[in-house]
C-alpha cells in the first residue's frame, strides 16, 4: 500500500472544502485559529509513520482528551466505572444539560463533557492536587515524547467562558455523583482540554489502542486487551456526539473528535491515524477531518467492518 500516494490523493480531494463550516467560537480563544488548515497523520506498529500538510503544527485537542482520561481511568478503576456513568451514546450535543438531569446526573458515556468531569473527579479522588501532572505524564507516555504542553491562552479562556461546563459539574454534585471540590475537578477537565499536540503526536499517542492496549514500539502496556477493545467500543459508539451513528456509517472506525478540529482514529491490529482541519460541522466534529478519513478508508477498505 503507498500510504503516501493515498494520504496526497486525500489532501486535493478535501482541498474544494475548504470555507465551508465553522470554527468553534464558544471558547474565545479558539476563535483566532487559521480556519483553512489540514494535516493528517498515520503511525504503522513497526515505527514507520506517514503525514501530509503540517503534521507538527500543534492544535487544541480539546475532546481527544477524553480519550486519554477514558483509558487511564479504565485502568485505574478496571470495571468499577458503572455506577458513575454509562456506556450508551447520548444521541444529544456535547454539551447537553437536559438529559443529565433527567437521568439523574449520571451522564451516557465518558465521550461527552458530564462523561469526561466526572471521569476527572475519579482521578482527582486518586491523585490530589497532582492530578494534572500526572496525566502529563502519562499522555507523554503514550507518544513518547515529552514535549506536550498545555496553551495556557485556551485553557484560561475555558475557564472563564465553561458557563456550561459549570452548570453540568454542579448538576451532578447535585446528585453526589462528584466527590471532590468542583474547582479543582474543573481545573483539570479545562487543562487536559486545553493540551496542544501535532497531528504526528496523536496518532503516535494511539498506537497502544490499535495493539491491543500495547505499544508495539516501546511494549509499554497502557490496558489489557479486553480493556482496549471497551474502549474502541465505546470511540466508535460514542467519539462523535450526536454524529457518532453518521461517522460510524461514513468512516467504519473507533475515533475521537474535538471542538479544536482534530479527530483519532484506530485500525485495529494495523494503525492509528490523526487529522486536522478547525473547521467543524453543525455536530462539532471537523468537516473535513471527518472527509478524509471516509476518504482513507474508502481508498483502502482499511475500516473494522
Ligand atoms: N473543552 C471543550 C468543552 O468543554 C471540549 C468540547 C469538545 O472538544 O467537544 O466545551
Amino acid at each position: 500500500m503507498n500510504y503516501e500516494e493515498t494520504l496526497k490523493e486525500i489532501q486535493e480531494e478535501v482541498t474544494p472544502l475548504f470555507g465551508k463550516g465553522k470554527i468553534a467560537n464558544y471558547i474565545p480563544a479558539l476563535a483566532k485559529v487559521e480556519p483553512n488548515q489540514f494535516a493528517m497523520s498515520l503511525q504503522l506498529f513497526d515505527g514507520q509513520s506517514y503525514h501530509v500538510g503540517n503534521s507538527d503544527q500543534k492544535f487544541s485537542i480539546q475532546s481527544i482528551s477524553k480519550v486519554f482520561t477514558f483509558t487511564h481511568v479504565m485502568n485505574l478503576y478496571n470495571e468499577s466505572l458503572e455506577n458513575r456513568l454509562g456506556l450508551e451514546p447520548s444521541g444529544d450535543p456535547f454539551n447537553s444539560l437536559v438529559q443529565l438531569e433527567y437521568e439523574n446526573g449520571k451522564p451516557r458515556n465518558p465521550f461527552i463533557n458530564a462523561g469526561a468531569i466526572v471521569l476527572s473527579d475519579m482521578l482527582v479522588s486518586k491523585y490530589k492536587k497532582n492530578t494534572y501532572e500526572e496525566m502529563l505524564k502519562y499522555i507523554q507516555k503514550t507518544c513518547d515524547n515529552n514535549l506536550i504542553s498545555i496553551d495556557e491562552e485556551v485553557y484560561l479562556s475555558e475557564r472563564k467562558s465553561g458557563f456550561k461546563n459549570y452548570s453540568m459539574i454542579y448538576m451532578m454534585k447535585s446528585f453526589k455523583n462528584i466527590k471532590n471540590d468542583i474547582n479543582n475537578v474543573m481545573e483539570v477537565y479545562f487543562k487536559l482540554c486545553s493540551l496542544r499536540m501535532s497531528t504526528n503526536e496523536l496518532s503516535r499517542a494511539m498506537l497502544f489502542l490499535s495493539n491491543h492496549g500495547v505499544d508495539p514500539i516501546t511494549q509499554e502496556v497502557f490496558l489489557t486487551q479486553s480493556q482496549a477493545k471497551r474502549v474502541n467500543a465505546v470511540m466508535l459508539t460514542c467519539g462523535h456526539y450526536d454524529a457518532s451513528g453518521d461517522f460510524a456509517f461514513r468512516v467504519g472506525l473507533p475515533a475521537k473528535s474535538g471542538v479544536g478540529g482534530g479527530i483519532v482514529a484506530v485500525i485495529p491490529g494495523k494503525m492509528s491515524l490523526c487529522v486536522y482541519s478547525p473547521r467543524l460541522n453543525s455536530q462539532g466534529n471537523s468537516l473535513i477531518g471527518t472527509k478524509a478519513l471516509e476518504l482513507f478508508t474508502t481508498k483502502t477498505g482499511f475500516s473494522i467492518f
